[in-house]
Protein backbone atom coordinates (compact mmCIF):
# COMPACT_ATOMS: atom_id res chain seq x y z
CA UNK A 1 0.00 0.00 0.00
CA UNK A 2 1.34 3.59 -0.82
CA UNK A 3 2.21 5.18 2.12
CA UNK A 4 0.23 8.21 3.85
CA UNK A 5 2.73 11.49 5.10
CA UNK A 6 -0.08 14.05 6.81
CA UNK A 7 1.04 17.20 8.11
CA UNK A 8 -1.30 18.65 10.91
CA UNK A 9 -0.71 21.86 11.00
CA UNK A 10 -3.24 22.72 14.23
CA UNK A 11 -3.36 26.90 15.44
CA UNK A 12 -0.28 28.41 13.52
CA UNK A 13 1.27 30.32 11.14
CA UNK A 14 -0.48 33.24 9.16
CA UNK A 15 -2.34 33.32 5.96
CA UNK A 16 1.33 34.27 3.60
CA UNK A 17 3.00 31.40 5.63
CA UNK A 18 0.55 28.13 4.89
CA UNK A 19 0.85 29.60 1.29
CA UNK A 20 4.28 29.93 1.40
CA UNK A 21 4.62 26.63 2.86
CA UNK A 22 2.05 24.97 0.06
CA UNK A 23 4.10 26.34 -2.18
CA UNK A 24 7.35 25.20 -1.18
CA UNK A 25 6.16 21.38 -1.22
CA UNK A 26 4.66 21.71 -4.40
CA UNK A 27 8.22 22.88 -6.26
CA UNK A 28 9.53 20.05 -3.88
CA UNK A 29 6.94 17.70 -5.95
CA UNK A 30 7.53 19.12 -9.16
CA UNK A 31 11.00 18.67 -9.07
CA UNK A 32 11.60 15.19 -7.60
CA UNK A 33 11.16 11.82 -10.16
CA UNK A 34 10.94 9.75 -6.75
CA UNK A 35 7.95 8.17 -5.96
CA UNK A 36 5.65 9.82 -3.60
CA UNK A 37 3.58 8.60 -0.91
CA UNK A 38 0.12 10.10 -0.38
CA UNK A 39 1.09 13.63 0.83
CA UNK A 40 -2.12 15.06 2.99
CA UNK A 41 -1.74 18.94 4.80
CA UNK A 42 -4.08 19.88 7.08
CA UNK A 43 -4.31 23.67 7.51
CA UNK A 44 -6.19 25.96 9.84
CA UNK A 45 -9.95 26.74 8.57
CA UNK A 46 -8.97 30.36 7.08
CA UNK A 47 -6.33 29.29 4.92
CA UNK A 48 -8.12 25.63 3.34
CA UNK A 49 -8.97 27.59 0.47
CA UNK A 50 -6.31 29.23 -0.62
CA UNK A 51 -4.02 25.96 0.07
CA UNK A 52 -6.53 24.06 -2.34
CA UNK A 53 -6.02 26.52 -4.67
CA UNK A 54 -2.23 26.98 -4.55
CA UNK A 55 -2.01 22.54 -4.43
CA UNK A 56 -4.94 22.36 -7.63
CA UNK A 57 -3.77 19.56 -9.89
CA UNK A 58 -0.98 18.61 -8.06
CA UNK A 59 -0.87 14.77 -5.86
CA UNK A 60 -0.85 16.77 -2.87
CA UNK A 61 -4.34 17.11 -1.06
CA UNK A 62 -5.52 18.98 1.84
CA UNK A 63 -7.40 18.12 4.92
CA UNK A 64 -9.20 20.04 7.42
CA UNK A 65 -8.37 19.24 11.37
CA UNK A 66 -11.92 19.04 12.37
CA UNK A 67 -15.92 19.37 11.74
CA UNK A 68 -19.06 19.26 13.40
CA UNK A 69 -21.66 16.16 12.58
CA UNK A 70 -24.52 18.07 11.43
CA UNK A 71 -24.27 19.37 7.72
CA UNK A 72 -25.74 22.79 8.93
CA UNK A 73 -27.97 24.39 11.31
CA UNK A 74 -27.49 26.63 14.30
CA UNK A 75 -23.48 25.68 15.57
CA UNK A 76 -22.35 28.89 15.84
CA UNK A 77 -18.41 28.67 14.80
CA UNK A 78 -18.90 25.32 13.69
CA UNK A 79 -17.86 24.24 9.93
CA UNK A 80 -19.49 20.75 8.48
CA UNK A 81 -17.86 18.25 6.70
CA UNK A 82 -19.99 19.10 3.22
CA UNK A 83 -18.51 23.00 3.69
CA UNK A 84 -15.34 21.09 3.77
CA UNK A 85 -15.68 19.58 0.83
CA UNK A 86 -17.42 22.48 -1.03
CA UNK A 87 -13.51 24.21 -0.59
CA UNK A 88 -11.53 21.38 -1.96
CA UNK A 89 -10.87 19.01 1.02
CA UNK A 90 -10.67 15.62 1.07
CA UNK A 91 -9.79 14.67 4.53
CA UNK A 92 -10.48 15.77 7.91
CA UNK A 93 -8.67 14.63 11.32
CA UNK A 94 -11.16 13.33 13.83
CA UNK A 95 -10.98 12.68 17.76
CA UNK A 96 -8.21 14.03 17.36
CA UNK A 97 -7.25 14.45 21.26
CA UNK A 98 -6.25 18.23 21.52
CA UNK A 99 -10.04 18.48 20.34
CA UNK A 100 -11.08 15.34 22.92
CA UNK A 101 -9.16 17.19 26.17
CA UNK A 102 -9.55 21.04 24.54
CA UNK A 103 -13.20 20.47 23.74
CA UNK A 104 -14.57 17.52 26.43
CA UNK A 105 -15.41 15.60 22.64
CA UNK A 106 -16.88 11.87 23.95
CA UNK A 107 -16.61 8.84 21.50
CA UNK A 108 -20.30 8.90 20.71
CA UNK A 109 -19.48 12.78 19.52
CA UNK A 110 -16.24 11.42 17.60
CA UNK A 111 -17.94 8.69 15.81
CA UNK A 112 -21.06 10.84 14.75
CA UNK A 113 -17.97 13.32 13.12
CA UNK A 114 -16.94 10.36 11.72
CA UNK A 115 -20.21 9.54 10.39
CA UNK A 116 -21.02 13.25 9.55
CA UNK A 117 -17.59 12.99 7.64
CA UNK A 118 -18.29 10.19 5.38
CA UNK A 119 -21.55 10.53 4.52
CA UNK A 120 -20.44 13.68 3.27
CA UNK A 121 -17.64 12.34 0.56
CA UNK A 122 -14.39 13.11 3.11
CA UNK A 123 -12.33 10.47 4.44
CA UNK A 124 -12.14 10.88 7.84
CA UNK A 125 -8.51 10.38 9.68
CA UNK A 126 -9.69 9.12 13.31
CA UNK A 127 -7.06 9.35 15.97
CA UNK A 128 -6.93 7.10 18.70
CA UNK A 129 -4.44 6.05 21.40
CA UNK A 130 -3.83 5.71 25.60
CA UNK A 131 -2.41 8.08 27.73
CA UNK A 132 0.96 7.34 30.10
CA UNK A 133 -0.94 6.34 33.01
CA UNK A 134 -3.15 3.93 30.32
CA UNK A 135 0.47 2.50 29.27
CA UNK A 136 2.11 2.68 32.58
CA UNK A 137 -0.75 0.55 33.96
CA UNK A 138 -0.67 -2.27 31.24
CA UNK A 139 -4.12 -0.41 29.36
CA UNK A 140 -2.90 0.10 26.16
CA UNK A 141 -4.32 -2.39 24.16
CA UNK A 142 -7.53 -2.42 25.44
CA UNK A 143 -7.54 1.31 25.04
CA UNK A 144 -6.88 1.21 21.42
CA UNK A 145 -9.65 -1.74 21.02
CA UNK A 146 -12.47 -0.17 22.91
CA UNK A 147 -11.80 3.55 20.78
CA UNK A 148 -12.33 1.51 17.62
CA UNK A 149 -15.39 0.20 19.29
CA UNK A 150 -16.78 3.32 20.06
CA UNK A 151 -15.45 5.75 18.00
CA UNK A 152 -15.96 3.79 14.63
CA UNK A 153 -19.65 3.77 12.82
CA UNK A 154 -21.01 -0.32 12.05
CA UNK A 155 -20.42 0.15 8.56
CA UNK A 156 -18.02 1.77 6.21
CA UNK A 157 -15.99 0.82 3.68
CA UNK A 158 -12.07 0.40 3.82
CA UNK A 159 -11.40 3.34 1.84
CA UNK A 160 -13.33 5.55 3.40
CA UNK A 161 -11.60 5.87 6.57
CA UNK A 162 -7.77 6.00 7.86
CA UNK A 163 -6.95 5.49 11.78
CA UNK A 164 -3.94 6.80 13.20
CA UNK A 165 -2.32 5.75 16.59
CA UNK A 166 -1.50 8.81 18.52
CA UNK A 167 -0.44 7.89 22.19
CA UNK A 168 -1.26 11.14 24.33
CA UNK A 169 2.28 10.82 25.84
CA UNK A 170 4.09 11.20 22.39
CA UNK A 171 2.11 13.67 20.73
CA UNK A 172 4.16 17.09 20.86
CA UNK A 173 6.93 15.86 23.63
CA UNK A 174 9.86 14.66 21.88
CA UNK A 175 8.94 11.00 23.45
CA UNK A 176 7.99 7.48 20.97
CA UNK A 177 6.94 4.10 21.65
CA UNK A 178 9.32 1.62 20.88
CA UNK A 179 9.27 -0.19 17.02
CA UNK A 180 7.79 -2.59 19.12
CA UNK A 181 4.86 -1.21 21.06
CA UNK A 182 3.93 0.53 17.75
CA UNK A 183 3.58 -2.92 15.96
CA UNK A 184 1.78 -3.92 18.91
CA UNK A 185 -0.66 -1.77 18.79
CA UNK A 186 -0.83 -1.25 14.96
CA UNK A 187 -1.01 -5.52 14.84
CA UNK A 188 -4.02 -5.24 17.20
CA UNK A 189 -5.89 -2.06 15.32
CA UNK A 190 -5.44 -3.88 11.67
CA UNK A 191 -6.26 -7.39 13.25
CA UNK A 192 -9.97 -5.67 14.83
CA UNK A 193 -10.70 -3.76 12.10
CA UNK A 194 -10.39 -6.27 9.81
CA UNK A 195 -13.06 -8.58 11.69
CA UNK A 196 -15.24 -5.99 13.11
CA UNK A 197 -15.45 -3.19 10.24
CA UNK A 198 -13.86 -4.27 7.08
CA UNK A 199 -14.49 -7.28 5.19
CA UNK A 200 -12.26 -7.88 1.91
CA UNK A 201 -10.26 -4.42 2.33
CA UNK A 202 -7.63 -2.95 4.14
CA UNK A 203 -7.76 0.20 6.36
CA UNK A 204 -4.37 2.19 6.60
CA UNK A 205 -3.20 2.81 9.67
CA UNK A 206 -1.09 5.41 10.79
CA UNK A 207 1.30 6.45 13.76
CA UNK A 208 1.59 9.87 15.04
CA UNK A 209 3.54 11.54 17.94
CA UNK A 210 6.83 13.48 17.79
CA UNK A 211 8.08 12.18 14.43
CA UNK A 212 10.86 13.70 13.07
CA UNK A 213 13.79 13.57 10.65
CA UNK A 214 15.46 11.34 12.83
CA UNK A 215 13.12 8.42 13.53
CA UNK A 216 10.82 8.74 10.33
CA UNK A 217 12.41 6.10 8.83
CA UNK A 218 12.72 3.93 11.27
CA UNK A 219 9.07 3.90 12.13
CA UNK A 220 8.08 3.61 8.30
CA UNK A 221 9.88 0.51 7.63
CA UNK A 222 7.89 -1.01 10.04
CA UNK A 223 5.65 -3.43 7.89
CA UNK A 224 2.09 -2.22 9.85
CA UNK A 225 3.06 1.30 9.48
CA UNK A 226 1.59 2.61 6.46
CA UNK A 227 1.65 6.11 6.79
CA UNK A 228 2.29 9.05 9.43
CA UNK A 229 0.57 11.49 11.00
CA UNK A 230 3.23 14.61 11.64
CA UNK A 231 2.58 17.71 13.93
CA UNK A 232 5.37 19.76 14.71
CA UNK A 233 7.81 18.81 12.07
CA UNK A 234 5.10 19.26 9.14
CA UNK A 235 5.44 23.40 9.39
CA UNK A 236 9.35 22.85 8.49
CA UNK A 237 9.72 22.46 4.70
CA UNK A 238 13.05 20.71 4.56
CA UNK A 239 12.22 18.57 7.36
CA UNK A 240 9.08 17.49 6.61
CA UNK A 241 10.15 16.41 3.01
CA UNK A 242 12.88 14.56 4.68
CA UNK A 243 10.19 12.58 6.31
CA UNK A 244 7.93 12.81 3.07
CA UNK A 245 11.24 11.14 1.48
CA UNK A 246 11.68 8.32 4.02
CA UNK A 247 8.51 6.88 2.74
CA UNK A 248 9.48 3.40 2.01
CA UNK A 249 5.89 2.66 -0.40
C1 LIG B 1 -0.24 15.56 16.29
O1 LIG B 1 -0.63 16.56 16.86
O2 LIG B 1 -1.05 14.86 15.66
C2 LIG B 1 1.17 15.22 16.36
C3 LIG B 1 1.52 14.01 15.99
O3 LIG B 1 2.02 16.19 16.84
P1 LIG B 1 3.62 16.10 16.96
O4 LIG B 1 4.13 15.48 15.69
O5 LIG B 1 4.04 17.53 17.11
O6 LIG B 1 3.92 15.26 18.14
Amino acid sequence: MQQYIIGNWKMNGTKTEAQKLASGFLKRIQETNRPLPHIILCPSYPYLASVVEILKGSPIEVGAQDCHPEKSGAFTGDVSASQLVDVGCKYVIVGHSERRRHHHESSTMVRKKVEGAIAAGLRPILCIGESSEDREGGKALHVVSSQLDSDLPKDFAPHELLVAYEPLWAIGTGHTPTPDQIEEVLGLMKHELSIKHASGGVIPTLYGGSVDTKNADLFLNLPHVDGLLVGGVSLKLDEFWEVINASTR
